[in-house]
This record gives structure tokens, sequence and C-alpha cells, in this order.
């Protein structure tokens, strides 16, 4: 059996003294991850057994988790949980930080949680607490089943406990099946419609799923232009922070992020209505997507290889030889494409990389906008040119089939 979490997770353990919760989370999880009750007593008052301080232990603890959820790391909480309004205090937390919450349940017959609690070393909690504790989890394991603020649950026995595996952050790298998406340049509607057509379903938490678990690939270039690159922007760093998508920067995100680091960089090329957007947005809202655009988008990799190295993703296309390399040439190639110099001008000088790709691997790309979607030697260009009026493409892995919808409207004027 395994598991597998997002990469920013919040994990919540629960089950009664005894169970081996805090023996299963050193197991399984890195110290820096667990948050735990027992430690926050001691920070306090230097004792794991002091139960009298529990308002200052949650608040501790808490303040601990606001603040690593905050900076998007993957905690686990070691405490009890066996009280619905001890988990709703942390996944309210989880919600408002736009992480998902998932509980792990240990399920120990109460007779070997008390030996085991005997036979623990220093503090022993006793067989009366024990009991109630019991009491309160088979409660809890039936409220936790559908309880609608946990994105999944799981409940283990004593010998699931033994042999399962946990792997955070793996999903997207098991992954065999994609949809990789275009240029979408704040096309939101189109998104969505795209979306719809794909097959997705929106969760809980208000983010596209697709019901066998295909995972958006997005080829960048998602601001600029267009008529709500926030929202888009906003889901895409959604998506990738619970592990549901994948993204590579193209240009216009490249520039996006040097203007959010404060960097002066110039409002051109429908850069200026994405700052409108963004400043029109509340001060608070704004600066949490500041945040995540910077922490989950801008720390993307350049290019993606993916399903084995069969299928590349790369904003702008990448030559054979430049896949697995990682310097600064590679990523103006995947930035910008294959630029060989500028005419007097200042146009670019663009060589057509794809004419003379002859590698094995699919690479699915965008940048430039095309009118109809071809394969020119296992290369596909996504670029729908939807912001202008065209369409919003996405390429179906491994199927290799296209899925488009047209634009709504014409945002703005090709050139
Ligand atoms: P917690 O109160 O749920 O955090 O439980 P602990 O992790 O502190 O474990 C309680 C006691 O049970 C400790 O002495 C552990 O060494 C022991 N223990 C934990 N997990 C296991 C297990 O899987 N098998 C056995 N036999 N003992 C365990
Ligand atoms: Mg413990």
């Amino acid at each position: 059996m395994t598991i597998e979490y997002p990469a920013c997770a919040l994990v919540l353990l629960c089950g009664p003294s005894g169970a081996g919760k805090s023996t299963f989370a050193a197991r399984h999880f890195a110290p820096s991850q667990i948050i735990s009750s027992d430690q926050c007593r001691v920070m306090i008052v230097d004792d794991a057994a002091t139960q009298a301080i529990n308002d200052d232990t949650f608040e501790l603890l808490t303040h601990w988790l606001r603040l690593r959820l905050k900076h998007r790391r993957f905690s686990v909480v070691d405490s009890t949980a066996l009280k619905p309004h001890a988990r709703e205090n942390l996944t309210r937390i989880a919600r408002q930080r736009r992480v998902p919450c998932y509980a792990l349940a240990l399920d120990v017959p109460v007779e070997e949680c008390i030996r085991r609690d005997a036979r623990r070393e220093g503090r022993q909690v006793g067989e009366r607490v024990i009991r109630q504790h019991h009491a309160l989890f088979r409660q809890a394991k039936q409220e936790i089943a559908r309880d609608p603020a946990l994105a999944g649950y799981h409940i283990l026995s004593a010998e699931q406990m033994e042999s399962v595996t946990i792997s955070v952050g793996q999903a997207a790298a098991n992954q065999r099946a994609f949809d990789v998406i275009g240029d979408i340049h704040g096309c939101w509607p189109e998104l969505r419609d795209l979306w719809d057509t794909l097959g997705y379903q929106w969760d809980k938490g208000n983010l596209p799923r697709h019901p066998q678990g295909r995972l958006p690939v997005f080829v960048g270039d998602l601001a600029d232009r267009g008529p709500d690159s926030p929202r888009v922007l906003r889901v895409a760093c959604d998506l990738v922070a619970a592990n549901a998508a994948l993204f590579v920067p193209g240009n216009h995100d490249d520039k996006l992020f040097r203007m959010l680091r404060g960097r002066n960089v110039r409002r051109t090329h429908g850069l200026d209505r994405t700052e409108q957007q963004l400043l029109a947005l509340p001060p608070q809202e704004r600066a949490a997507l500041t945040a995540d655009i910077l922490t989950h988008l801008a720390s993307a990799p350049p290019y993606l290889v993916l399903d084995g190295g069969r299928l590349i993703v790369a904003h702008a296309g990448i030559r054979d030889d430049m896949i697995g390399r990682r310097d600064e040439r590679v990523r103006k190639f995947t930035l910008y494409g294959d630029v060989s110099g500028f005419e007097s001008g200042g146009t670019p000088i663009r060589r057509d990389w794809a004419q003379e790709y002859h590698g094995s691997a699919v690479i699915a790309y965008g940048h430039t906008p095309q009118d109809t979607l071809r394969w020119v030697n296992k290369t596909v260009n996504l670029d729908g040119g939807c912001v202008f009026g065209g369409f919003l493409a996405a390429l179906r892995y491994p199927e290799r089939e296209f899925v488009t919808v047209p634009a709504r409207a014409a945002y703005a004027e090709r050139g």
C-alpha cells in the first residue's frame, strides 16, 4: 500500500495516545516536517506530559503550522486530533492557506495501545485516558470519512502501519497521462471552456480535477493581453501547489516574475494590462497571489521531461542536444526560441528548430501563434493565438489528440 501526498499538504495524524503516531511520523517524515503537540509542550514547559497547558500548547502549534503553510512546507501535525473542533482548527488554517489537508488515522486495538503506553519510556498516559481516547476515536473515524474540509483520508490498521509506504510530491513524476495546454495569456473564460471540454470537474477547493487523474501541464505565457490574467495565475498557482498541475515558464511569465520581484521592466506586450488587473485586486489578495506566483511558478524548471523522457514540454521548444542540459543558453532557448540574431530594426531572426528536430521524444511547446495545429517531426506548437481571437489548445498525451476551444473574443490585436 502506498499513500501519495502532494508536495505541499497538511497531514493530520489521528489516533489515541499509544497508537504509535509519533513513532510512525518519525519513520515516514523528516523531523522538520513534524509539528508535534508534545514538542510544543516541551518548548513551553520542558515537559511533554504536562496536559494542563493545553491552550498554550495549541496556540504555539497553530502558530507554527500557519508559518509553515505560509511558506508552503509539507507539514504533519502529530496530535490526537480526536475531537471535531481540534481538527477544525487545523483544517481551517489549511483552507486559509489554500493547502490540501488529509487525515491519517492509526487504528490500533485499545488493548495494544494500553500495552504500548505501559512500555513507553518516561511518560505513561494510563489506561483510563486511553480508553476515553478510543471511544472518541470510534467517532472520529466516521467523522473524517465524511468531513468536506479534508481532501482525503486514510485509516490504517496496525498491520498496514507496518507495511505502508508514503510518497510526497511524487505524483507528477509517476504520472503518464497529461493534458498539455497552450499559451493562455489571461483567457480565463476559454481556459474554463477547455477544462470542461477535456472532462475536468471542479472539486471542493474549486480546482479543476480530471476524474482519471490526468495532469494539466501549462506550456507557459499564462498572463498578458487577455481579460483576466490574475484568475489564470491564481488557479495555476493553486494547482501547482497541490501537485495537480505542472508548469514551465514562458517569456511573458519570466518578465512578470521580474516585475513582481520589483525589477524595472517595460510594461509592454500586454504586461501593462496584467499589472492593472493585479492592482485592481484587494491588497491582501494581490499580496498572496504575488507570493504564490514567486513561490510556485517562478521556481519551475525551464522545461519538463515527462513519461520517462518520451514527452518534453518547453515554452518555445528545445533542440534535441539541449535535453538534459540546464545552462543559461538552454533556458533562453526555451523562453524565446531559436533566435539566431536580430534584424537592424530589432526584429528577432528566428530559425525553425522543429524542422531540424529528429529526436524520439514528443516536444510540446507554444510561443508563436498558429492558425492550425500540426505535427512537425514529433513536435507540436500548441499556441492557438487565443488572445488574438484564435483558439485555446490542449494536447492529450499519450493519446496525441488535440482538443481546442474557440476564443470568445479577440482581446488584443496581433502585432
Ligand atoms: P503516540 O502516543 O500515538 O504518539 O504513540 P508513540 O509513537 O509514542 O508510541 C507509543 C509506544 O508504542 C512507544 O513506546 C513505541 O515505541 C511503541 N510503538 C509505536 N509504534 C509501534 C509499533 O508499530 N509496534 C509496536 N510493537 N510498538 C510500537
Ligand atoms: Mg505521540
